[in-house]
Formats: C-alpha cells, structure tokens, sequence
C-alpha cells in the first residue's frame, strides 16, 4: 500500500483515535504524540489513547497530558490509528471496541506485523515508528513544531538504545538531525529517560540482579521480576522498562530473558501457574522474534516478547531447552 493512499484517507479523516501498545516505551509515546500532534496541526479532532501508566521519565515531552486511558464514546470517531503495535490486540482491553471504528490505520515498523486494518504503513527497516511518521508529515508538509520534534527525536533515540542498536541507520540520525534543527534538545531528553532514577528503583535492580541466572552454556540469562519485588520497593512495571538490558550485556550472552509476573497471578507455586510476560534481548546474533513468535508473541531481531501461563520452573525449562540450540 503506497504512502498515498495512507495520505489520502488521513487528509479525508475528521475525528481520529490515535492508539498505541500498553506499557508504552518512547517509541510508543513518541509515536502518539508526535501523529496526534501533527495532526491537530491541519485541523483534524483527535484523542490520544493509552491504556496503562505511562513512565515517569517521559512526562517533560510537551503535551504529554494529552494521552488519556479513556478513549469516551468510541462511536464518534471515523478513524482510529494504531500506531507501533504489530497486532491490533496489543492496545490492551479496548482492542475489541476499538475494531469497530469504521477505519483502521496500521502504522508499524515491526517485521512481525499481522497487516491489520484497512490501511497499512509498515516498514521493518524504519529504526522507530516516528520514522515512518517524520515520512508521513514531510509528505504532508506538516510544519514541525517543536513539541513534534521532541516526541519525534525520542522515539527514534528509545528505539535505537541512544544510536547503539543494529537499528541505527543514517536516515534515524538524518531525521534526528532534522529534529535538533527543529528545537529538540538532546541533552535535555537523554537527562530525563536516561540519567535520572529513582532510588526505589536502584533497589529494584539490585533485587534483579539477585535472580540472574545463566544457562549451562552461558548463551543464554533469564531475570525475574515478582510482583512481591514491585511492591517490596515500592515500584511499579514501567520502573523496570531498560532493566533486562543489564542480563544481555553479560559476556558471552547471546539471549537475555526477563519472565515478569503480571498482577494477576500471585502464586508462583500454584499448580496451575500464573501469567507471564516475557522479554526478550539478543546482541544481534540471535533473532529473537522467531522465538517470541513461536510462543505467540512477536517483535523485533533484538528485542521481542510474548505473554504465556505457566509456572515459573516449566517457563525457565522452556527457554533453557532453546538455549542448548543458541
Ligand atoms: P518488551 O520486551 O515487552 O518491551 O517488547 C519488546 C518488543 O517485542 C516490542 O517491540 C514489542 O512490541 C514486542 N512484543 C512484546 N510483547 C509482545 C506480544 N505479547 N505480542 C507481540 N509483540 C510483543
Ligand atoms: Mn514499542
Ligand atoms: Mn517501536
């Protein structure tokens, strides 16, 4: 589907629902706004929708307070965009409301995308979805306003791990080149996402680092994160958004696993399990997204994930028998 036709349904749009995954990261968030925003530039009604807490470190993107977790009346919209979510379930409890709006727009860079929708904008070479939405502006001669140019900047910067990821192109420094032009300020950003953090969260990363495990053949390490963690340290998830990073730099890793238990399932001992989701890094070696797929989830090479029940030895089982073919 060309760039065009995703321009000419936008352009005949009036009141748009601009969606994203939960637990949002900056690519997420930058995405909402950065669309949102531009949108607004050009006279269209929009709603900037997310279901979950959005982390701390992002509330300096202006307009930030414009993403809602409740979306209102869902019949007064003609369009709704999905914006970073490779299936349309991956905006949380409304995805089944939110399909019956007239026309979806998929807009994604993950290579595992279903193509849900009607419309598709989707390329796996984008580093970040706001790539594809800096393309989308510049073709609609949206001027970029400052505000834009933040939420733009730090997604591509969240996506890229700050320009170190395999998904670090000339165009991802091209458009952030285009984006200090415009009034994003670097330093300003990397202070806020990457230099400030909590001291509750400090003690959160000292109680993971506890349960680091390696496998026998040292390719492959697995975190875990409990519930009775989050609230020993008074954290919540999107305090741990980064963290898993701390596995997969451990020499020789090929594959780092976080298995978070979600709030629904407290025992971990129970027969019948708990639901978990888990995260997935590699150094590039390895495609984790296969792996993800295989258990029903999805991704990226580098970093992927997938939602299961289980109990925790059955999981840590599973990943390891993945590890003997690392
Ligand atoms: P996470 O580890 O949850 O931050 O996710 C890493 C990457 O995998 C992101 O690009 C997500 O979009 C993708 N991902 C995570 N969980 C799922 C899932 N259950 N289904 C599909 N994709 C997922
Ligand atoms: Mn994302
Ligand atoms: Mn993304």
């Amino acid at each position: 589907m060309s760039m065009n036709q995703i321009i000419q349904q936008i352009t005949k749009s009036k009141r748009v629902l601009l969606a994203t995954h939960i637990h949002p990261d900056g690519d997420a968030i930058g995405s909402l706004l950065s669309m949102g925003l531009a949108l607004e530039e050009i006279k269209k009604k929009v709603q900037l929708y997310n279901e979950s807490v959005l982390p701390a470190v992002y509330n300096f993107l202006p307009s930030i307070h414009r993403i809602k977790d409740d979306a209102g009346d869902l019949e007064i919209y003609d369009t709704v965009i999905i914006l970073d979510c490779s299936d349309l379930q991956r905006v949380g409890n409304a995805a089944g409301a939110i399909s019956r709006i007239p026309t979806i727009i998929n807009i994604d860079h993950h290579a595992t995308n279903s193509r849900f929708g009607n419309y598709q904008f989707i390329d796996p070479k984008a580093s970040a979805t706001t790539e594809l939405i800096y393309r989308l502006i510049t073709a609609m001669e949206i001027p970029v306003t400052t505000a834009v140019a933040y939420a733009i900047y730090t997604g591509i910067m969240a996506d890229t791990g700050s320009f170190r990821f395999s998904n670090t192109t000339q165009e991802a420094f091209k458009i952030c080149h285009e984006m200090v032009r415009h009034g994003a300020d670097p330093h300003k950003v990397a202070q806020h996402v990457y230099e400030t953090i909590s001291l509750k969260r400090v003690k959160l990363l000292n109680m993971l680092f506890d349960t680091i495990e390696v496998s026998e053949n040292g390719k492959l390490s697995i975190m875990t994160l409990t519930q009775n963690m989050l609230h020993a340290t008074g954290t919540s998830i999107t305090d741990v958004n980064g963290l898993i990073n701390y596995a997969r730099r451990i020499e020789n890793v090929k594959v780092a696993a976080l298995l978070y238990e979600r709030a629904s399932g407290r025992q971990l001992r129970s027969p019948n399990g708990s639901a978990f989701h888990v995260s997935l890094r590699s150094d590039g070696s390895v495609n984790v997204a296969n792996i993800a797929t295989a258990f029903g989830g999805g991704g990226h090479r580098s970093a992927a994930g997938f939602d299961t029940l289980g109990t925790l030895p059955e999981l840590k089982n599973e990943l390891y028998s993945i590890s003997d073919h690392l």
